[in-house]
C-alpha cells in the first residue's frame, strides 16, 4: 500500500473517530468488508448468536456490559467484536443470567476485561453443584476435560439496579422458574430485556431440576415480567428453535407461559388416568396445541411428571 493511501486511509479514520459520535460505531461495523457479528436490537443494546445461549450487550460512549458468555470458543468471537466497537474499553459488567456451561462457559475468556461478573446469589452455588455432578459422571468414553468454572464476583438477591453509562441497568430475581437463580435484565431506556432462559422461543425447554428449575414457577416468573414490563418491550431469548427468532415481544412470553402451564396440564391428565412414569415419557408427539415447538422428549415428560408426583 503506498504511503499516501495509507495516510488518507488513517486520515479517514482519525476523522471518523472524531466527526462521528458512539452511535456511528454502533450502526456499522469497525472492520470494513468483515461480517459484524453484533445486531442491533433497539437503542444500545444488541446480540450475538453463536453457539448456546443467546449473548445480550449494551455499549455507549461511557459503558459496555456483556450479558452470558456462552462458551470459550464463541466468547473470544463476541469479545473481539465488542473490542472492535469499543477500542477495547473495560466491560463495566459480565452478566450471567443464570449458571448453565453455555451460558458461563466463557466466563473465564472475558474474565481480564471485565471488571465485575454479576449474577444472583444462587448461580455460584448451582455452579459449583453442576459442575461436580458433571465431574462424578462423566460421559462413557468420553475423555474430555471439564471446563474451567469462572464464578461471578458480585451477587444480589433480588433486585439490583445501577446507571451504566446513559444507561440504567436493573436485574430481578423472580423465583424459582428454568433454574434456580435466573436473572431478568432490563436496559431500562432502550427498553430491551434478556431474558436468558426463561424462554426456549418455539422448542422444547431445557427442565432442570437438579439445578432448581420448577415448571409451575416457571409460569408464576413470565407472568411476574409481563406484569412489570410495558407492551412494546423487545425480549432477547436464550435459545430458539429452528426458523423463529431469538428476539421477541410479549406474545411469546404468553407462548412459553401458555406452553408450560399445558405441559403440566397435559401430564397431570396422565398421571390421573394411572399411567406410569415409563409411559407417560414415552410420548414423542408435539404437546397438543403447540405444534412449532416439535415432539415432547422424555426428559421434558419426566420434569414433569417428577414435578406433579413429588410435590415440589
Ligand atoms: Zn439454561
Amino acid at each position: 500500500m503506498s504511503s499516501r493511501r495509507q495516510f488518507l486511509q488513517s486520515s479517514a479514520l482519525a476523522l471518523a473517530a472524531s466527526a462521528l459520535d458512539w452511535r456511528a460505531l454502533l450502526a456499522q461495523p469497525v472492520r470494513p468488508g468483515q461480517p459484524d457479528p453484533l445486531t442491533l436490537v433497539r437503542g444500545t443494546v444488541g446480540t450475538f448468536t453463536g453457539r448456546g445461549g443467546t449473548i445480550g450487550w449494551h455499549i455507549d460512549a461511557k459503558s459496555v456490559v456483556v450479558v452470558d458468555s456462552q462458551y470459550a470458543a464463541t466468547a473470544l468471537t463476541c469479545l473481539d467484536a465488542v473490542n472492535a466497537r469499543t477500542q477495547s474499553r473495560a466491560i463495566d459488567y459480565l452478566v450471567n443470567t443464570h449458571h448453565h456451561g453455555d451460558h458461563t462457559g466463557g466466563n473465564g475468556v472475558f474474565r481480564p476485561a471485565a471488571r465485575k461478573i454479576l449474577a444472583q446469589r444462587n448461580v455460584p452455588v448451582l455452579q459449583r453443584a453442576a459442575a461436580e455432578r458433571a465431574a462424578k459422571a462423566p460421559q462413557p468414553g468420553v475423555t474430555t476435560p471439564p471446563p474451567e468454572q469462572v464464578y461471578a464476583d458480585t451477587l444480589f438477591d433480588k433486585t439490583w439496579r445501577e446507571p451504566v453509562g446513559n444507561e440504567v441497568m436493573s436485574l430481578t430475581y423472580y423465583g424459582p422458574a428454568h433454574t434456580g437463580g435466573d436473572a431478568v435484565i432490563t436496559f431500562e431506556r432502550a427498553n430491551v430485556v434478556h431474558m436468558g432462559d426463561l424462554v426456549f422461543n418455539r422448542r422444547q425447554p431445557v427442565l432442570d431440576r437438579p439445578g432448581g428449575s420448577s415448571i409451575a414457577g416457571w409460569v408464576r416468573v413470565l407472568e411476574g415480567v409481563l406484569r412489570d414490563h410495558p407492551t412494546d418491550t423487545i425480549y432477547i431469548f436464550g435459545h430458539a428453535g429452528t426458523n423463529f427468532p431469538a428476539t421477541g415481544s410479549r406474545a411469546d412470553l404468553e407462548v412459553q407461559r401458555n406452553y408450560l402451564t399445558a405441559l403440566l396440564d397435559f401430564t397431570r391428565g396422565e398421571v390421573k388416568a394411572g399411567k406410569p412414569r415409563d409411559v407417560v415419557v414415552k410420548f414423542a408427539e408435539p404437546l397438543p396445541g403447540f405444534p412449532d415447538h416439535g415432539p415432547l422428549t422424555e426428559r421434558v415428560l419426566g420434569a414433569a411428571y417428577d414435578e406433579l408426583t413429588s410435590g415440589t
